[in-house]
């Protein structure tokens, strides 16, 4: 009796995962692996990185081995094959190779993970030789080939990457322009300026990392600005035009952008060709409907990766967020299960079917040595969504400020202020913001409420941590919130107050140096040991706003003054250090 064929359609981070879970699920069954490109599961994510050169080997792109995964899994695996028909009555796909030929196959039981597509911009000249995409291994050797042709080296020589700052490095006079400010158009942006390219980066939105509350972008935009890099919001190209060796790009607002090379990076949607041609449902987002165990609304078809919807978690609604973490997992269950379905009668192997709990879109990046990224919900989709939701910000350091090298990071959560629980966290900083993203959307996914971040236990050594760690601290800032103890404010709401018709008194309890060195407009400096003699300066029947430089001295300000009978103080989340920043925001 032949065996049964599961198909996999992609070989990327979701097919190549689910063909290795199906061999490991059931031995008994022919696997299929197409790809229309020439590489499986080549480290996509790994591509800006190389193209700056911090990742110096070209061939460390490559995960995984095709003839080991042959060897080891024996996979069928048909590298530069697109599947270019499926009939589900017939149960058998038609592909094409490189060459033109094609053929067809049939199969028992079929996953999709044919990954995305890249959202072109609508720009006259996008075609023009000097303009890049960064998704394949293909393309970021056309990128290559391109900077070995403008930069002053030779490859081998091309600008060392070094630890120091980036501003510390000298430029070639090779200019780059990065089309899009999101997570990956950033990484482009710092690898190109490794290379000592000037960089240019345009994003139509007033922010860049899309993802991320405004405020918490800000520490990205003067990192840019401070490594050399000329960042324009709000506009967008229109045009480009070839000028001999370089290009230009004409804007929306008339500004023209001469450059060397471009990349583009303006986002990416579900490729859901395939599936939309065998009736698949998609979902409200665009992206293949699945459940939970990555079944489609046709029997036997399975979807996985970035083509696919997921839950999220927060509001237990579907979205479509293409990462590779999600991807991996999607393509291990739809792997294991549609492996399971053509487990044999006879074959007596319990079926552990898995299941998708759920996503948080988690990421993370790097800009020019400023890390920062998100997990959950944040306020500006709680507000698109209708849900009520409080936000605090906690500054603090990474490490114990004694130890050498503390930096300061940003770290904001939302949550729901009916029961406490954690609904999202963003994080902007240096070392150590991955952890605490990674505690926090761990705590997310168990359900926990701010009241259990206040019983983290988290490890500790200076060089690690502070023993009370910022996501600790924003646990005891929430749920002191919650309990009625201390009444936070956001820098926004603050500059919205102060610019009303009763703007709140503002209290700066710094010492008189701090306040001198630089405070906000109309803030009133009362350092925080003089507070007990001069209460009386501070009017009981007014709204109080109070700061300090981070947020704990205007905490201890705050209760001094509510245990002595005033019943309106609020304390300025992240203090004076994160106000001026948002204060600075259109500065870029
Ligand atoms: C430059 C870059 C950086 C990234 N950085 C990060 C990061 O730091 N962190 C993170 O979490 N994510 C990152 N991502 C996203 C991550 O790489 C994706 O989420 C992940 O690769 C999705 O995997 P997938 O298998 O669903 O889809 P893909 O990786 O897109 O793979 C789908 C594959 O299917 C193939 N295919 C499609 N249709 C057919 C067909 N008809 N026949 C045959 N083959 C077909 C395509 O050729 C493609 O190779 C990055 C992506 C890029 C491009």
């Amino acid at each position: 009796m032949s065996k049964k064929r599961l198909i996999i359609v992609g070989a990327v981070a979701a097919g190549a995962s689910a063909a290795a879970k199906a061999r490991r699920v059931n031995e008994d069954i022919e696997i299929v692996l197409f790809e229309s490109g020439s590489y499986m599961s080549f480290a996509n994510c790994g591509l800006p990185y190389y193209v700056g050169g911090e990742i110096a080997n070209r061939d460390s792109l490559f995960v995984a081995n095709p003839d080991v995964f042959k060897k080891r899994f024996q996979i069928d695996i048909r590298l530069n094959t697109e599947v270019t028909a499926i009939s589900t009555e017939r149960q058998e796909v038609t592909f094409v190779n490189a060459d033109g030929q094609g053929g067809t196959l049939g199969y028992d039981s079929l996953i999709l993970a044919t990954g995305t597509v890249p959202i072109i911009p609508p720009i006259e000249g996008l075609d023009g030789p000097h303009i890049f995409f960064c998704r394949t291994v293909p393309e970021v050797d056309a990128i290559m080939q391109r900077l070995s042709a403008i930069l002053p080296h030779d490859m081998e020589g091309m600008r060392q990457i070094q630890d120091g700052p980036l501003h510390d490095m000298e430029g070639t006079g090779v200019h780059g322009l990065v089309i899009g400010g999101g997570y990956i158009g950033l990484e482009c942006a710092e690898q190109l300026m490794h290379r000592g390219i000037h960089t240019t980066v345009i994003e139509a939105m007033p922010q860049v990392m899309g993802p991320l509350d405004p405020e918490m972008t800000q520490p990205i935009k003067m990192a840019l600005r401070d490594s050399g890099a000329t960042l324009i919001l709000n506009d967008a190209v229109e045009r480009i035009e070839q000028q001999g060796e370089r290009s230009q790009a004409i804007l929306r607002s008339g500004r023209r952008v001469v450059f060397d090379v471009a990349i583009i990076g303006t986002g990416v949607r579900p490729n859901v060709k395939l599936a939309q041609s065998i009736g698949v449902d998609l979902g409200k987002t665009g992206a293949i409907a699945v459940d939970a165990q990555q079944r489609t609304s046709v029997p036997g078809v399975y979807a996985a990766g970035d083509n696919s919807e997921a839950i999220f978690l927060p509001t237990n609604t579907p979205v479509n967020i293409p990462l590779a973490g999600p991807a991996n997992k999607e393509g291990r269950i739809a792997g294991n299960n549609a492996a399971l379905d053509l487990l044999k009668d006879t074959d007596k192997k319990e079926k552990h079917w898995l299941t998708m709990k759920g996503v948080l879109g988690t990421s993370i990046a790097r800009v020019c040595g400023v890390v920062a990224g998100g997990t959950g919900l944040t306020e500006k989709v709680a507000k698109r969504l209708d849900i009520s939701v409080k936000a605090a910000y906690v500054l603090g350091l990474n490490h114990a400020g004694y130890y050498p090298g503390a930096h300061l990071m940003i770290l904001k959560v939302v949550y729901d202020p009916a029961d406490g629980r954690l609904l999202g966290a963003q994080a902007v900083g240096q070392d150590g913001v991955d952890k605490r993203l990674d505690v926090l959307a761990t705590a997310i996914l168990g359900g926990m409420t701010v009241e259990d971040l206040e019983n983290l236990d988290l490890c500790y050594a200076p060089p690690f941590g502070s023993a009370k760690d910022i996501a600790i601290m924003s646990g005891f800032i929430t749920a002191n919130s919650r309990r009625g103890l201390s009444e936070g404010v956001s820098p926004m709401t603050l500059f919205e107050e102060l610019n009303s018709e009763t703007p709140p008194v503002l209290i700066d309890v710094r010492t008189t140096r701090e306040y001198a060195d630089g405070h906000l407009e109309t803030a009133i400096n009362i350092p925080l040991d003089e507070i007990r003699e001069r209460m009386n300066e501070i009017p009981k029947d007014q709204p109080v706003i109070i700061h300090c430089q981070t947020g704990y001295r205007s905490y201890v300000a705050q209760q001094i003054l509510q245990n002595n009978g005033w019943t309106n103080i609020r304390n300025l989340c992240g203090g004076y250090a994160f106000a001026s920043r948002v204060l600075s925001m259109d500065a870029v």
